[in-house]
């Protein structure tokens, strides 16, 4: 018997073969079983996803001699004729070769004789893109009025390129790209049949080189039969591809999310040395970051990925290691990368260089963190040190012993992290970002409405949140329900236990609470322009710094970016 590719042994000979394109598959049965067929059919997809074998099903299913049928036999003359491509009513032409006028004008005037067999006269043209002007003139004269035993069945990768003119003759199908599982799943079929042991992890890795094309997926394992034999490792397809190991990328994202430059760098490194391609590396860890995502926003489409399900543990606990704003500023790098890379002589450099800034801004806290920080600071109250105005800032801290004696009280002195019921409003305002957080990851719109709030005071079931005056929409946007969910879930995780939130515009006077020091009134800012009131400033500003300096937060920020302060701000 003579060998024969596994992309055409294994070629959909029906409808209910062809994979991942059901869409299209039922349309076409349904159309064929209501008699109403039209005259010309597009298909667009990328290559390889089944759109001439799709064309040549519906060529058999209309010419079988039980046709028009939704399945064709497979044994009449003319459903082999078709699948040897000799068939005299089935004429398939490649468009990227049958391009010149004097063709098309043939193809136009053989198209008045009959069918020799069959009903239908079938023009299957690939690549329906490639065709000149010319020809495409020639061929929408035929289009215009074809003859009812006329059939066309046009395929293209890059339907952007076809004439509006033909397009909007033609009944149009979009082809997807076929998921990951989906390939997994016939090459497996195709393994067992040929007897051929393919792990896992090579299944995958063919997959994810082929890009959603199904024919490749089948050429690749083809080529692997014939190179490697019967047994195929993940490292073979990985050495045929020059594709990074699923393992390595793994590694390489989380050296990213831990913030380790060294790690990174050596990774990149022997990925290099071992030939990988570097384009294709940024390309897989786009899509692994954007994966993480996924996984980090919205959790419950992650079973929607076009990943297999030995992925989804990995990517589930990576997503835990970043916020989702990191992601997409890890993501944007990669983007960025992408482009620069294909035009880059030391691509290894370059990628070394993206990927330390994709280090940074994994573990580097954003300049808008640190404001709204700083911001938050500023009006929960002054630095540390001055802690007789704290107190005076926080008013209801006096209620706090009581609720020590209730049983939700108890309850917090049990648990991993206790917190002193005195002491909770200021564990609340240091831990204020990490709350809203909590609270946007759930409800996102109510991010910006928290960041101009701050813990005023608690008892044992309420805790009053202040609203700057100048922000009072911001309290009533974070009235919905939804966002008092997310609210209270986040304090429940914080505090350990139930409580309500009260949202409160504050008064003028107590909304900002600044150090003594600094000029707040609009009049005495207005002041600064004066000479003598620059230098009052100036003192006031060196008094101020002294006071942040103070402040934990402050310093550890002045540390992590080796900076200091320059001026104190309203
Ligand atoms: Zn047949």
């Amino acid at each position: 018997m003579s060998y024969e590719v596994l992309a055409r042994k294994w070629r959909p000979a029906r409808f209910e073969e062809v994979v991942g394109q059901e869409h299209v598959t039922t349309t076409l049965k349904n159309a064929i079983s209501s008699g109403r067929i039209a005259h010309a059919y597009l298909f667009v997809g990328p290559r390889g996803v089944g759109k001439t074998s799709i064309a040549r099903i519906l060529a058999k299913a209309l010419n079988c001699a039980d046709g028009p049928t939704v399945t064709p036999c497979g044994k009449c003359d003319s459903c082999k004729e078709i699948v040897d491509s000799r068939s005299l009513d089935v004429i398939e032409i490649d468009g990227a070769s049958n391009n010149s006028v004097d063709q098309v004008r043939e193809l136009r005037d053989t198209v008045r004789y009959m069918p020799a067999r069959g009903p239908f006269k079938i023009y299957v043209i690939d690549e329906v893109h490639m065709l000149s002007t010319q020809a495409f003139n020639a061929l929408l004269k035929t289009l215009e009025e074809p003859p009812s035993h006329v059939k066309f069945l046009f395929a293209t990768t890059e339907p952007q390129k076809i004439l509006a003119t033909i397009l909007s003759r033609c009944q149009r199908f979009d082809l997807r790209r076929i998921p990951v599982p989906m390939i997994i799943q016939r090459l497996t079929e195709i393994a067992k049949d040929e007897d051929v042991a393919v792990s896992d992890d090579a299944l995958l890795a063919i997959a994810r080189g082929s890009e959603g094309g199904l024919r490749d997926a089948e050429s690749a394992l083809d080529q692997l039969i014939s190179f490697k034999g019967q047994a195929i490792t993940e490292d073979d397809v990985l050495s045929v591809f020059g594709l990074v190991s699923r393992s390595a990328l793994e590694d390489l994202a989380d050296a990213i999310l831990r913030g380790d430059m060294a790690a990174v760098i050596g990774l990149v490194g022997a990925l290099d040395s071992a030939g990988k391609d570097m384009q294709r590396l940024v390309l897989d860890l786009l899509s692994h970051f954007r994966n993480l995502l996924v996984c980090s926003c919205a959790r419950d489409s992650a079973i929607e990925l076009d990943i297999a399900e030995s992925q989804l543990d990995t990517l589930c606990r990576q997503a835990e290691m970043a916020a989702p704003e990191r992601l997409i500023g890890i993501s944007d790098i990669l983007v960025e990368t992408d482009g620069r890379l294909r035009y880059s002589l030391s691509k290894r450099t370059l990628l070394e260089t993206a990927l330390i800034r994709c280090a940074r801004a994994a573990s580097a806290v954003s300049i808008e963190e640190i404001l709204q920080q700083l911001n938050k600071l500023k009006k929960s109250g002054p630095p540390i040190g001055r802690s007789a105005s704290a107190e005076r800032s926080i008013p209801a801290v006096s209620t706090a012993p009581e609720a020590s004696s209730t049983p939700a009280a108890a309850e917090v002195s049990n648990s991993e992290e206790p917190v002193e019921a005195g002491d909770e409003v200021g564990m609340l305002k240091t831990r204020w970002h990490e709350i809203v957080e909590r609270v946007s990851r759930v409800a996102p719109l109510a991010r910006s409405a928290l960041l101009d709030s701050c813990p005023v005071s608690v008892s044992d079931d309420t805790l009053v949140i202040g609203f700057d005056p100048e922000f009072a929409e911001h309290c009533e946007v974070m009235k919905s329900a939804r966002n008092m969910k997310a609210f209270r879930l986040a304090l429940r995780d914080v505090l350990k236990r139930d409580i309500e939130p009260e949202l409160r515009i504050l008064k003028k006077s107590e909304a900002v609470v600044l150090p003594a020091d600094v000029p707040a009134t609009p009049q005495q800012a207005h002041d600064d322009d004066s000479p003598v009131a620059e230098k009052k400033s100036a003192r006031a500003t060196a008094g101020a710094i002294k006071e942040w300096m103070q402040n934990d937060t402050v310093r550890k920020t002045l540390e992590a970016f080796d900076g200091e302060i320059v001026d104190v701000r309203e």
